[in-house]
């Protein structure tokens, strides 16, 4: 493969890294956990995107006329490797510009369109996703959240759960159960709905779950007897599993810059530990891990453009894009452990401790890199995947 950009992506490239150049510098702020450094963040990531989406580059993938560029995959990539080199911050309605907003770019009416799209892109509201119950994980099908239709309304009752930042947001794109009856019938993937719902109508309460490290990133979501009027459906009664599904598919858009994002957060650590834990570096055991980690890295890459190879033959990514989710997961925790390592045990104090290396990010990062391992897939249910359509191995 020519790894050479086209002329019109390297024009797309100077022009995103020029833009960049100029309107990063205000930006950078260094991130801090606390509570009020949470607060900071949302309100730097909502100035951010709106900067981002004023000069059309927070949703590149929506058509031009919506505010996007119709970005190519060669531009997706691109993109996603400028924003990890620049350490670009993240944006205050990831969901909302990379899966929601596609999703009603695909089924919305024009009504729904006017009502939605640039609160989204210009980070009006806070957006939200709500698929997972605690009964329906990683076989999501099985959701049970009811909605029956009462004149011009549907009425909601049940839970989702691990919803990220509900508790923050004005809008969410939830899956409900129209057909309660689908379940029995051995149909589950028939009779779900997707439902826009708006998080601050009476009977939804959104309750923050402390997660790992000791934030509120997610929510339990329950509705009692809540109202969603029928025009906030997205696409037919029953179609759910379809929109769901074209929803999933856009999440895996923009991993180009991870290992890019990888390698700098390595180099700096390797630069830290000479002043932190100067031993480390002639350890051989800690070498032999250096190595094999920057090791891990180029071949994270080369997976990645590997997948991007056939994709632009116009052949599936299949199984690449599965495997890469997987190394990705192994990586970023085995990077995460190897950086606490390298620092020294001063490296494990938590957060808010006198002596905390850089106020305890190394060991926040080494809990919460945990999440890799369940989000956009658990790595048992890829195993399976690639177990049985790839290798073929056999079933019991
Ligand atoms: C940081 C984070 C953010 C999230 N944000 C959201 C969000 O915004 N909205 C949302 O809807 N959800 C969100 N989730 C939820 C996420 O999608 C689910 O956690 C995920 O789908 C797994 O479901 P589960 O937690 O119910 O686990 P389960 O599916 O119950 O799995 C439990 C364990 O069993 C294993 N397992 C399950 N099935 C099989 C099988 N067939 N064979 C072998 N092993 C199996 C799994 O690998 C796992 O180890 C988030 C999760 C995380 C960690």
């Amino acid at each position: 493969m020519d790894f050479a950009d086209a002329p019109e992506d390297e024009a797309f490239r100077n022009e995103l890294r020029e833009w960049l150049d100029t309107n990063l510098a205000d930006f950078e702020a260094e991130e801090s956990f606390d509570a009020e450094g949470i607060k900071k963040m949302y309100e730097r990531r909502k100035a951010w995107q709106l900067r981002m989406a004023k000069a059309g580059w927070a949703a590149i993938n929506w058509p031009t006329e919506l505010g996007g560029r119709d970005a190519t995959l060669m531009q997706n990539v691109i993109y996603s490797q400028e924003m990890a080199k620049s350490k670009a911050p993240g944006i205050y309605n990831a969901n909302g510009v990379w899966q929601i907003g596609p999703m009603i770019i695909r089924w919305g009416t024009q009504e729904q369109k006017d009502l939605w799209l640039n609160s989204i892109l210009y980070a009006e509201d806070h957006w939200c996703q709500g698929f997972t119950e605690p009964e329906a994980g990683s076989d999501l099908a099985n959701l049970r959240l009811l909605a029956i239709q009462d004149g011009e309304d549907y009425v909601l009752d049940g839970q989702k759960i691990w919803c990220t930042t509900a508790h923050l947001a004005k809008w969410g794109l939830f899956l409900v159960r129209t057909d309660p009856t689908a379940i029995e019938r051995g149909a589950k993937h028939e009779g779900i709905t997707a439902l826009i719902v708006d998080m601050e109508a009476p009977g939804i309460t959104a309750t923050p779950i402390t997660d790992i490290v000791g934030e509120n990133s997610f929510c339990l979501v329950t509705f009692d007897q809540a109202r969603c009027p029928v025009k906030y459906r997205l696409g037919n009664e029953g179609e759910g599993w379809l929109v769901a599904m074209g929803t999933l598919t856009s999440e895996r858009v923009g991993t180009a810059g991870l290992s890019i994002t990888m390698k700098a957060d390595l180099d700096t650590v390797v630069e830290r530990s000479r002043s932190l834990n100067p031993g480390a570096l002639a350890d051989p055991d800690l070498r032999d891990r250096l190595a094999r980690a920057y090791t891990q890295i180029e071949l994270t890459r080369l997976l990645n453009v590997r997948a991007l190879s056939k994709v632009l033959k116009g052949e599936k990514g299949w199984p690449e894009v599965q495997i890469a989710k997987l190394q990705w997961s192994h990586l970023a925790q085995t990077l995460a452990e190897l950086q606490v390592d390298l620092l020294g045990p001063s490296a494990l104090l938590a957060r808010g401790g006198p002596d905390a290396v850089d106020k305890g990010q190394w060991s926040r990062l080494y809990s919460y890199q945990r999440y890799t391992s369940i989000g956009a897939g658990t790595t048992q249910v890829q195993k399976n995947i690639i177990a049985d359509r790839a290798i073929k191995l056999p079933r019991k």
